[in-house]
């Protein structure tokens, strides 16, 4: 009986290592039919500048289970990293996303705005990736310049010369870049540099306990400043209050993503959004 094996097997029969592996075996076992069924959808998540105003949105995906409810990114997209499912998923995400683009630039609701989507590191390195965005892009016919990638600093522990040559033939097409979490992977400073990037994107664990932690308050304003001397933007991410956002306005960040103005929301609930900023009568000043 392996349960009295000895030391070595007790963590076998952890209630929790064992919950954890049944997880993760149903993660992995479910993801694919969840992709055939399109169970995983895109909900965005609006970014705002310092005026208020809607600049454009991030693509954050969910797993609408048809028995589980809703699964956060948090539970499968680790998963589906290790076990190379993402391609799949991302694939799927990028063209429903476009797809989407599409039909608002028809309603004529995308004015001047980005809507970015995330990128695993994993995807990015795939042989394919950059034919497979720029067939998407195609087929759905939507104008490369509103489409905005987020990559994350895990993008560099590979070969950086291909890294920065998929980058520049993406970027080419007018395809935007950031870099996600900013400051929580593996920075070094000369990288950042050489990468052909259009915004930093201020990770939330810095910017949650704004003004409060002297620590924090260094932290951004020494990203703050990186981004400007480097010519580029900088978006603050997991704003939750307005405290926060008015320090980040006084020290120089213009554009906001977070729950003080909206928690992802489902394509229809940002498309009704999106319609009200055109209309009149829901002009802010009232
Ligand atoms: P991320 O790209 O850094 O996205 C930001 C996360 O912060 C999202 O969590 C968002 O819902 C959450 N958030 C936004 N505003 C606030 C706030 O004010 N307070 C707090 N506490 N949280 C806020 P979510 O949607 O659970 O996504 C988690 C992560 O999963 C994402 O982090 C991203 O790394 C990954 N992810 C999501 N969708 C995709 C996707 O389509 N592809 C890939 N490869 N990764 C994805
Ligand atoms: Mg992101
Ligand atoms: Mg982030
Ligand atoms: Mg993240």
């Amino acid at each position: 009986d392996v349960k009295h094996r000895g030391r070595n097997a007790v963590s076998l029969f952890d209630p929790d290592l064992q919950a954890e592996a049944n997880a993760r075996a149903w993660l992995e076992r479910n993801i694919p039919a969840g992709i055939k069924t399109n169970e995983f959808i895109p909900y965005y998540q609006p970014k705002m500048d310092s005026e208020g105003r809607c600049v454009g949105a991030e693509a954050l995906l969910r797993w609408i289970h048809h028995e589980r409810g809703v699964i956060s990114p948090g539970e499968f997209i680790p998963i589906a990293e290790e076990t190379g499912l993402i391609n799949a998923l991302g694939q799927s995400v990028l063209r429903q996303v476009c797809a989407q683009m599409a039909h608002w630039t028809k309603l004529d609701a995308l004015d001047g705005m980005a809507i970015s989507v995330n990128i695993s590191a994993r995807q990015f390195h795939e042989r394919g990736f950059v034919d497979e965005v720029i067939t998407i892009v195609e087929e759905t016919g939507i104008d490369p310049a509103r489409l905005q990638l987020e990559v994350t600093e895990t993008l560099l522990l590979d070969d950086m010369n291909q890294t920065v040559e998929k980058m520049s033939a993406l970027r080419n097409l007018g395809i935007s870049f950031a870099l996600d979490d900013f400051g929580t992977g593996y920075s070094s400073l000369a990288y950042l540099k050489q990468l052909p990037l259009d915004v930093l994107k201020i990770d939330q664990g810095f910017v949650q306990d704004l003004p409060d932690d002297s620590n924090d308050v260094a932290i951004v304003q020494t990203i703050i400043a990186l981004a400007h001397s480097l010519g580029l933007d900088v978006l603050a991410e997991g704003v939750e209050t307005a405290e926060v956002q008015d320090f980040l306005i006084q020290e120089g960040c213009r554009v906001f993503q977070g729950y003080l103005y909206s928690r992802p929301v489902p394509a229809e609930d940002f498309e009704r959004y999106l319609q009200n900023l055109d209309d009149p009568a829901n002009s802010k000043s009232e």
